[in-house]
């Protein structure tokens, strides 16, 4: 087990769960495998295939990601195909006649195709296993159901002594018991890996308005060039907005809507994982099928509508191990419009529900990761150190002034206007609506006039969540003073507000940094690094991923399917000059050694 793992897959040792999982696949028990996206679910099956006689057939509903798993699997030397519609009637063929043959160790497959090659399977072929990958794609309850997926019951009827192992990254119980019992699965074992990502940081942003939010975007960025990244967006519209503002700064990027056609969608997501496209800004239809293994960072420019798609999505990033950063934008309005699709949902409380957990992750003042862990039933004793809240406690002011302008501004207008008129009015802007409703006449026009306006946004933001005002979705979401509002304008309680801390703020105060790569290596090695040597480290990354670029475009797959930035960053630091040095980095197999060895230690000499 251990061989195979370092001869295909370069790596030492193994992650928790995986030995065992795979020896109870070995031993012919049914297994179900819980494990975050990025989490190391493939070499569950993909090792026992390795080991055992036979073929194992692997289920997985997209061809996008079946293509790029084989492309990944041929990469290490093994042979893996998919038998696909993409394919040509010859090449099918030969998959067909090598999988007779027992050449074919990994096959990979759709559901709907498995159903069709039952009787050639049964009879022609030994299969040794079948993964069923998304096995949540079963389950009616879930985000991504897929008819097709119910008939996998009958597997086991057919095949009664393949094992079967079903894996995903949808963690909740009624979906855990969909897949067991519709699999059939016979007394399996069941492996819960901590849904944990700590080489994510997590970060919210409060109430920004659209042309902060583009600045924040623009100096986020600005940090990270070259780097991939998702912008997810609630809407086409938005994400068109985002896409040509960044252009306008020379970024390269594209969008991904329903809107587009198949094979425009199709493109844009080959040129992401191509790394020909730095940034994509979707729409929560961009992912599934992802296994783009570099991508550095993901922002939501809207809230998103529960945590579970909130952590799907930025699953997507760093699944290669290393530093990734998601960053939140959470605004009023987006709140709004959520709550109004969750009201006219068809499953009302449940959304609404959701939605609010979604809220208390965007209003924390407690370490985000853990209302994260907790959420998926997971209980932790300490701050992750790598959250916004970590990293910058939030300090506290009396606020009560401040919350009695906005109080009282609300009650001399009959409680019947909705955030932006509200700050609209403490500004004292004389906006067309508030002339006509002559509101400028009333005694607390302008009292507010000292807090730029963002502030006021976060500062209602803040008294919502203290619960000094609410919002009545049914009445145009206009805002109410609640009974402990009362209380603060009464002067019989005080507020106690967060004090705004401003990225632009936080960042003068930090030095420049010139890319994340370089802030990896200050993070491992901080005892005696100089500037320079991080500058020399950074120029040898960047060759070594032009270097990929140009092996991967030559023939045609994804760099990260070549090595992945984990690697690359181990060359820089280890920078090895001969072929054994070379093969002894964690995730260089001997295909690749011996592939790649000589180009890249080629490049590393010149560095020497
Ligand atoms: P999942 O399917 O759970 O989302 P993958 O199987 O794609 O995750 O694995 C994510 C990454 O982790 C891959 O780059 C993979 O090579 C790496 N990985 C898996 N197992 C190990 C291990 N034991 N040691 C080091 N890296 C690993
Ligand atoms: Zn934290």
């Amino acid at each position: 087990m251990h061989q195979i793992l370092k001869k295909y897959f370069g790596y030492d040792s193994f992650r928790p769960n995986q030995e065992e999982i795979i020896r109870n696949v070995l031993q012919g028990r049914d297994v179900l495998v819980l494990m975050p996206t990025g989490g190391g679910k493939s070499l569950c099956y993909q090792i026992p295939a390795l080991m055992l006689e036979g073929t194992t057939v692997v289920i997985s509903p997209l061809l996008s990601l079946m293509k790029d798993q084989v492309d990944a699997l041929v990469e290490s030397g093994i042979y893996a195909a998919a038998l696909n519609s993409n394919n040509t009637d010859e090449e099918n063929l030969t998959i067909r006649q090598d999988c007779i043959r027992g050449k074919v160790k990994i096959l990979y497959i759709s559901p709907e195709r498995l159903l069709a090659e039952i009787p050639f399977l049964s009879r022609y072929v030994r299969v040794a296993l079948f993964a069923v990958d998304e096995a949540h794609c079963i389950s009616q309850w879930g985000h991504d159901f897929r008819p097709e997926y119910t008939q996998l019951g009958i597997l086991h009827h057919e095949f009664a002594h393949v094992p079967v192992m079903a894996l995903t990254a949808t963690a909740d119980k009624v979906t855990r018991e969909d897949i067991q019992k519709q699999l059939n699965l016979v007394d399996p074992c069941i492996f819960i890996s901590s849904f944990d990502r700590p080489n994510l940081s997590l970060e919210v942003r409060r109430g920004y308005r659209m042309r902060e939010k583009h600045l924040a975007i623009l100096n986020f960025i600005s940090r990270r060039p070259d780097q991939s990244g998702i912008i997810y967006c609630m809407s086409r519209k938005n994400t068109e907005t985002v896409a040509a503002m960044l252009q306008e700064h020379d970024i390269n990027v594209a969008v991904y809507h329903a809107g587009l056609s198949t094979e425009e969608r199709a493109r844009t997501q080959e040129a992401f994982l191509n790394d020909h496209v730095q940034i994509v800004c979707a729409t929560v239809a961009f992912g599934m099928g992802i296994n783009k293994s570099n991508v550095r960072f993901v922002i939501h420019y809207n809230l998103p509508k529960s945590i579970e798609c909130f952590y799907q999505e930025i699953g997507r990033a760093g699944r290669d191990g290393m530093p990734s950063d998601t960053l939140l934008f959470y605004s009023f309005g987006d709140l709004a419009q959520l709550t109004r699709f969750a009201s006219d949902s068809g499953q009302k409380r449940m959304n609404l529900e959701r939605l609010q957990r979604m809220q208390e992750y965007a209003e924390a003042s407690v370490c985000r990761r853990r209302i994260l862990l907790n959420y998926f039933g997971e209980q932790t004793d300490c701050d992750c150190g790598n959250c916004d809240v970590c990293k910058h406690p939030p300090l506290r002011f009396d606020g009560t002034v401040l919350v009695q302008k906005a109080l009282s501004a609300l009650v001399r207008t009959d409680q019947k206007i909705g955030f932006t008129m509200l700050v609209d009015v403490l500004r004292g802007n004389m906006t067309q609506e508030i002339v006509s409703r002559q509101y400028d006449r009333i005694k607390t026009f302008g009292v507010g006039h000292d807090v730029p306006a963002r502030d006021w946004h976060d500062y209602l933001l803040q008294m919502l969540q203290l619960g000094l005002i609410e919002i009545a979705y049914d009445e145009n979401s206009h805002l109410k003073v609640t009974e402990a509002g009362w209380q603060v304008l009464y002067g019989k309680s005080v507020a106690q507000l967060s004090v705004i801390v401003r990225d632009e703020q936080s960042d003068r105060n930090s030095k420049p940094k010139r890319r994340n790569t370089v802030q990896a290596v200050k993070v491992k090695d901080t005892s005696k690094v100089g500037d320079e040597q991080l500058s020399e480290n950074q120029d040898l990354f960047d060759a070594l991923r032009d270097l990929r670029k140009k092996l991967a475009d030559e023939q045609g797959f994804p760099p990260y399917i070549i090595l992945s930035d984990k690697v690359l960053y181990l060359l820089c630091q280890i920078r090895p000059v001969t072929l054994d040095a070379f093969g002894m980095i964690s995730g260089i197999g001997e295909y690749k050694k011996q592939k790649y060895g000589e180009a890249f230690i080629r490049l590393i000499r010149t560095f020497a």
